[in-house]
Parts: C-alpha cells; sequence; structure tokens
C-alpha cells in the first residue's frame, strides 16, 4: 500500500490518507479504530509456502482415517466426511451440507485460490484470467471456513464417548490439527494490498479524486473509486475497476435483509433448545440430548471447562448476537447519536465470534459418525440440530447484512436516511 492513498473506512466511511508503514505496522481509522491496512513483511511468499503446505496437508487429512471408535470389540472407522454422508442418510441434508461446506469445502477452495492467485505473483508469470474475481471469492469463503471450530466439536465429542467407548486418533486428525494452523497462518501473513497492486488500473481510476468529487469505496478490494470512472455493467450497477465487484455506498437493503435474518433465527432459537439435537442408543435404550442436557453431562462428568465452552458457544454467543444486532438495528432506525465507537466495536464483536456457535453442530456430526454399531450402541440427529444450524447461519448472514456504516450516517449532516450522500474527496 503505498504513501497518502486515499482509504475509506468500511466501517464508518470516513475517507482519509493512509500513512507510510513500517514492516510490520497498521494504520488504524482516525474515527472508529477500525483497521485499515496492515504491512506484512515478504506477504507472497510466506503465503504461498504455507498455502502449499496447506494444502498437502488437506489432501491428508481427507484420504486416511480420522477416527475410530473401540467398544466391546467391534470397531467403526471415520474418514473427515463420513459423518456428512450419515447425517444426508437420516435425512438432515441441510445441516450436512453446511457442515461439508464449512470443514471441507471452504477450506479446501481457499487454499485452492491462494494458490492460484499467489503462485504467478510469485513466478513472474502472466496474472491468470479472472485472477480479481478468483481472490474475490478467496475473501468471501473466509468466514465459513471453521475447521478451528469443528477441532473443538472434536474435543467435546471425544470426551463424551470416554465413558462408553475408546477413541483412537487417525493420521488424518493429525494432519487436519496442523493444518488449522497451518491455514490460520496463512491468512494472517497474506497481504491483500500486495495482490490488488498488481492488477493493472486505467489512468482516471489510478488519479487522486479531485477535492469536492464523489467517491465510492470497494467492499472488498477496498480501491476509492472516483464515481464518474467507475464501471457500469449492462444493468447499469456501478462495478469497480479493479475486482469488479458491485459498488455499493451502503449495503443494498441492509435493515430490512438484517431484521429479516435476526427474526428468522429468534424464531428458531427456541426450537434449537427446546427439541433434542441427537437421540443417543446405548444397550437398548434411547435417550435424547438437548443443547443444554449436553452441557449439563459436561459438568456432571467434571469437564467444566469444556461445559462453559459448549455453554458459551452454543446457548450464549447467539443469544448474545441476536441482542447486539437488534440493539443495533433499533439504535439506527431511531437514528441514535450514541457512543458510535462503541456501537462498531459491538457490531466487530457479532462479527468474530459467531462461527463458534457451530460447535454443537459439528459434535452431532462426529457423534454420529462414529457411533453406529445398532441397538448396542447408536447416535441420531434429531431436529434440534436443524434448527440449531440454522440459527447459526441466520445470524451469521444477519451480521453480514448490517451495515456499520448506517451507524455514523446519523452522525453526518448530510445523510437522507438510510442512504447517505455520496462521499466527496476533500
Ligand atoms: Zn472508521
Ligand atoms: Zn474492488
Amino acid at each position: 500500500m503505498s504513501a497518502g492513498t486515499p482509504t475509506l473506512c468500511d466501517e464508518c466511511d470516513l475517507l482519509q490518507q493512509s500513512p507510510p508503514l513500517p514492516p510490520g505496522g497498521a494504520s488504524l481509522c482516525v474515527r472508529c479504530g477500525h483497521v485499515l491496512h496492515r504491512h506484512r513483511p515478504n506477504s507472497v511468499d510466506r503465503t504461498l509456502a504455507l498455502t502449499v503446505t496447506g494444502l498437502v496437508l488437506f489432501a491428508i487429512a481427507n484420504t486416511f482415517p480420522f477416527l475410530s471408535f473401540e467398544m466391546q470389540g467391534q470397531e467403526t472407522q471415520t474418514t473427515l466426511v463420513t459423518g456428512v454422508h450419515d447425517l444426508a442418510a437420516q435425512g438432515k441434508v441441510g445441516v450436512a451440507s453446511v457442515v461439508l461446506f464449512t470443514s471441507v469445502v471452504a477450506p479446501g477452495l481457499q487454499l485452492l485460490l491462494l494458490l492460484i492467485v499467489l503462485a504467478p505473483l510469485k513466478l513472474g508469470g502472466r496474472l491468470p484470467p479472472r485472477f480479481p474475481t478468483l481472490f474475490r471469492w478467496f475473501k468471501r469463503l473466509v468466514p465459513w471456513g471453521m475447521m478451528d471450530v469443528f477441532m473443538i466439536g472434536i474435543l467435546v465429542s471425544v470426551v463424551k464417548l470416554t465413558d462408553m467407548a475408546t477413541i483412537v486418533p487417525g493420521t488424518s486428525l493429525f494432519a487436519f490439527v496442523v493444518l488449522i494452523f497451518v491455514l490460520a497462518a496463512a491468512q494472517a501473513s497474506l497481504d491483500p494490498d500486495v495482490v490488488w497492486e498488481r492488477v493493472p488500473l486505467r489512468p482516471a481510476v489510478r488519479r487522486a479524486p479531485a477535492p469536492g468529487e464523489a467517491v465510492i469505496g470497494c467492499d472488498v478490494c477496498e480501491l476509492v473509486v472516483p464515481e464518474r470512472a467507475a464501471d457500469v455493467d449492462p444493468g447499469g450497477r456501478l462495478r469497480c475497476p479493479r475486482c469488479a465487484d458491485v459498488l455499493h455506498r451502503r449495503k443494498p437493503d441492509s435493515l430490512q435483509r438484517t431484521w429479516a435474518l435476526v427474526i428468522a433465527a429468534a424464531v428458531f432459537y427456541l426450537p434449537a433448545n427446546i427439541y433434542p439435537v441427537m437421540a443417543v442408543t446405548s444397550l437398548g435404550q434411547t435417550q435424547a440430548d438437548t443443547i443444554l442436557s449436553g452441557v449439563l453431562f459436561l459438568l456432571h462428568h467434571g469437564m467444566w471447562p469444556l461445559a462453559i465452552i459448549v455453554f458459551t458457544a452454543s446457548i450464549f454467543v447467539p443469544l448474545l448476537k441476536l441482542l447486539i444486532l437488534l440493539f443495533l438495528l433499533l439504535s439506527v432506525h431511531f437514528r441514535s447519536s450514541w457512543r458510535p465507537c462503541e456501537r462498531t466495536r459491538m457490531y466487530r464483536i457479532t462479527e468474530a465470534i459467531g462461527r463458534w456457535s457451530m460447535t454443537d453442530v459439528y459434535v452431532v456430526t462426529i457423534l454420529v459418525a462414529l457411533v453406529r454399531l445398532g441397538n448396542l450402541a447408536s447416535i441420531e440427529a434429531k431436529a434440534g440440530a436443524v434448527f440449531f444450524c440454522a440459527v447459526v447461519i441466520l445470524t451469521m448472514l444477519a451480521a453480514m447484512s448490517f451495515d456499520p456504516r448506517l451507524i455514523w450516517d446519523t452522525l453526518e449532516q448530510d445523510h437522507d436516511g438510510v442512504r447517505a450522500a455520496p462521499r466527496a474527496a476533500t
């Protein structure tokens, strides 16, 4: 990121100049404290090395046995996707798809897209066709890769089964654990600015906006585009000249979409907690397990750290997210000017914590895959798991639909309700 580049904060929409960054340094928005740019030394080399390592580990994790379950001389062996297959066989196709996408497809695609984007940057060859689109997809996939949450699900599942049987980790599990750290390190060492700066720009876009000229910030590549220089697609929508994403001053229909998703999630929250998420059959006897009874089970067995994690992730976090989003929606609706920085921070928290609620969905998936010994011992996913999975996805989509810039619009002189007036360069 070259010094002096105009930057629009994507959380409060303040137009500012980016200062020169020292190695490892970051620039923060002067108004809301959001990280605008972070300099990451040797970003392409380090990220590419981690990506290649990650792809090898991904192949191992998806090839070898994951966990084995041994009980009274009988054994079941699972791979990473056995649970997905079994959930689908039990009629829970929606939950199975979500688990497959978040634990296998999204992390795998992220690694593949990073390789396709970074390899030409390192090797100095021609950029691949649709290079900006590929990197845009990578960015979109990041929140949906949840291998770290899956790992917590494995821990909880193993603890739940310790009384019942012996669990033996397979080669794939070790590769999976290392992969979690490698993927996190790859994401942390990636400097998106280094990638975006390689996309050639027309001089009309590259120039600094004139004082008073209307500009619009791209949500994906963060280019500040003079409005007159934006591309226009056949549908009449403005598109970013760098990454081709549709340009919006605010996320489209942000308030309506967020309201709808919050209400839907709130409606599902109750059955998610009342209905059993799974039915455990052991020696011919069947017992239904709700999310709360799962927490109590861990408590009774002295596993209080895991009980706290599951309670926080499954019961507390979804409720907290719904309450925060409700509060933010109402504050925007009533044009509150109360502590915009704190409200923006609250929004950031809801975006960051939501994925951890997937823990219980993964627990059900892993248990269903492991415990498949008919009347001796078997576990079946129940309706509660479907509702619960819906709550997690809906609250994540709700947080993504909410536009934190709306919080700041009330403070601006030039707003006209939901949509702010075009941002003008100064
Ligand atoms: Zn800001
Ligand atoms: Zn863009």
